[in-house]
């Protein structure tokens, strides 16, 4: 056979391949069931957070099958990357995509057909030429594996037409498994996949969604860029990137030009990029150091660096799911990594109105809704934000949790908002609004309620309303923080169309009637919860002279190989190396991280790294 040809023999024991090639000493969550399924031949859907570890779900049982594995992907900086990192595991793999250069294509294609290759990466168009699949038929093959699967369902942000062609798989392939894979656990994408791919009847492995190591923050969006600045300083360790997402195109390019004044490594991405400009940034993403990335959520899929420290949101996510796939990018090495989400009553009234105004049909109308509306509770939360957002995935706290209502790891466990009644301050926001007659913005409403004679206050005569000058006791932020509350309510709208003119709805007829109370969260502006983690004095940390020494080794050697850094070791396992310093070849092997491959490829040149100590 020529699959003799790779290290892996088939037939290899899932824990022991896990162990050599990969050098981890124990499957995570689902995936030692989902391995064992696929490895006996069957077929099933993934559903696992981003960073949950999909990957090694098809990678194992891929070696521990005979003949080819073929990956689906829909993203060519994601195959090469992926390639790259199994390469340097000594695992014989290769990708196919439409931007290949034609001699490399060619020599794939060899490779292909003289059995050489183990794994195989391929974009789903080149996949479903009838060409590919003809060359396939000839090979046995140890299973398909689609990544991204929920690209293949109309009903997320992702469709991605190609992917529908993938239904062929079930037709031409019958006999070979199908493991499809995805972040995106929403039910009705979930039928879809099923659906498309022929899974209906195989089973669906959900691992639990909870990312325990994101440690996640909102707040309301007052200064911007000083808050932004100060939950950078929290969150980034120096080595690691950063990710802030904005609304729109200007924005990224804005905020990508204000970061780079303060002194960051910052790019910007967007849907408007061409391809060749789109590329440069994710392998510039992924190759670079301590990169922030100002993007739209058009930067997503692909992102497989491990070692994202934080992602910031600029404007308000418009679901759960999106905004938990965006934060999930954080912290995929399972060290520490933090979110923030700033956002606007402007915000919430826009989406709630673009979703009001949109062509869609009614039943879609309706799910967005909802979605929105879920988002909306998240950012206003009271209670253990994680709490509320892991409810939406369908997930409870386990039996296990010490505290089910507290996960100690959101900004509300760690400082939990005051409440206060602001049913007083709600019915004199209201009827500010109502007297000066729904046609100002915030700004105006507030000068009324702290009795400012400005001139606009003047020319409408607003000095002499009964509401003029009654509210003083709460400073301009207060009031914002009010009306921002009750928007997120739904008792004022903002006329998004308009002028911001405040608009207050059926559900302000209560309050202003006394029959509603209005309990109100105090917001605080830091950005984030904690403070800065002591730093350079911990072994395996940013400022220990010896990861410091590891990672510039690592940083020559990825330089050298034209790989991304994180390829070669990711971060946890320097950090292992520095904490421990391994005093030979055989220490090393026990380190998590270090499979037989890169202990070969690099076990003396970390010794010898060690050895100098960082000194
Ligand atoms: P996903 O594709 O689900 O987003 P990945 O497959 O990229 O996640 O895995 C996320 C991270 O977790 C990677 O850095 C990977 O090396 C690590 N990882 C996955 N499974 C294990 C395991 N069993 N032991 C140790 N690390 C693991
Ligand atoms: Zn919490």
């Amino acid at each position: 056979m020529p699959e003799s040809m790779t290290p892996e023999a088939a037939g290899a024991d899932p824990a022991e391949v896990l162990r050599r090639v990969f050098g981890h000493p124990g499957f995570r969550g689902l995936q030692a069931e989902v391995v064992r399924h696929v490895v006996a031949g069957g077929s099933g859907l993934v559903l696992m957070p981003t960073g949950g570890g999909k990957s090694l779900c098809y990678q194992v049982p891929a070696l521990c099958r005979p003949g080819l594995a073929v990956v689906v992907s829909p993203l060519i900086a994601l195959m090469e990357d992926q390639v790259a990192a199994l390469r340097q595991q000594g695992v014989a793999a290769a990708a196919l995509h439409s931007e290949l250069p034609e001699e490399a294509g060619r020599e794939v294609r060899r490779d292909l057909a003289r059995g050489a290759l183990k794994l195989l990466y391929v974009s789903p168009e080149r996949l479903t030429l009838e060409a590919t699949l003809a060359r396939l038929e000839e090979r046995p093959l140890a299973l398909f594996a689609v990544d991204e699967a929920h690209c293949v369902s109309q009903w997320g942000h992702h469709f991605r037409p190609e992917y529908r062609g993938l239904a062929v798989l079930a037709e031409r392939f019958p006999g070979v498994p199908r493991l499809a894979l995805t972040a995106t656990a929403d039910p009705r994408t979930v039928e879809d996949i099923r659906a498309q791919l022929g899974l209906r009847d195989a089973p669906v492995f959900r691992g639990s969604f909870d990312r325990p190591n994101i440690l996640i923050a909102a707040a309301p969006r007052e200064q911007e860029r000083a808050q932004l600045r100060a939950f950078i300083r929290r969150a980034a360790d120096g080595s690691g990137a950063g990710i802030v997402y904005c609304a729109t195109r200007a924005r990224t390019e804005q905020t990508a030009q204000w970061l780079r004044a303060e002194g960051h490594d910052a790019l910007a991405f967007h849907a408007g990029m061409d391809a060749a400009a789109k590329r440069e940034a994710h392998r510039r993403f992924a190759r670079g150091d301590a990169v922030v990335m100002a993007a739209t959520v058009a930067f997503g899929m692909g992102i497989d660096r491990p070692d994202v420290r934080w992602v910031a949101h600029l404007d308000l996510p418009r679901s759960p799911e999106s905004w938990y796939q965006e934060i999930g990018r954080a912290g995929r090495d399972g060290l520490p990594a933090r979110a923030l989400l700033l956002y606007g009553a402007g915000d919430i009234a826009l989406a709630r109105h673009r979703i009001a105004e949109s062509p869609a049909p009614e039943e879609q109308k309706r799910i967005e809704r909802q979605r929105l509306e879920a988002m909306v509770a998240i950012a206003e939360a009271a209670t253990c934000r994680r709490r509320i957002l892991l409810r939406c995935f369908g997930e409870e706290p386990g039996p296990e949790a010490p505290d089910p209502e507290r996960c100690g790891r959101c900004d509300v466990c760690l400082n939990p908002p005051r409440l206060w009644d602001g049913t007083v301050a709600a019915q004199k926001l209201l009827s500010a609004v109502l007297r000066t007659g729904r046609r100002f913005g915030l700004g105006h409403v507030v000068d009324v309620l702290r009795g400012r004679h400005t001139d606009k206050v003047i020319q409408h005569g607003h000095d002499r309303l009964p509401t003029f000058g009654v509210g003083t006791e709460l400073p301009d932020a207060g009031w914002r923080s009010v009306a921002r509350q009750l928007v997120a309510r739904g008792a004022l709208d903002v006329a998004v169309e308009g002028h911001g003119e405040l608009v207050p709805t059926e559900a302000a007829r209560p309050i202003l009637r006394g029959e509603a109370p209005v309990m109100l969260r105090e917001d605080t502006l830091a950005a984030a919860p904690g403070r800065k983690a002591a730093k350079a004095a911990t072994p395996g940390m940013a400022g220990d002279a010896l990861f410091e020494a590891l990672r510039a080794w690592r940083r020559q050697e990825a330089a050298a190989q034209g790989v991304p850094a994180y390829v070669i070791f990711q971060n946890d396992t320097l950090a292992e190396i520095a904490a421990r310093r391994p005093r030979g070849l055989g220490e090393l092997a026990q380190l998590p991280g270090i499979g037989r491959s890169k202990l070969d490829r690099y076990g003396e040149a970390v010794l010898r790294v060690v050895a100098a100590g960082g000194g």
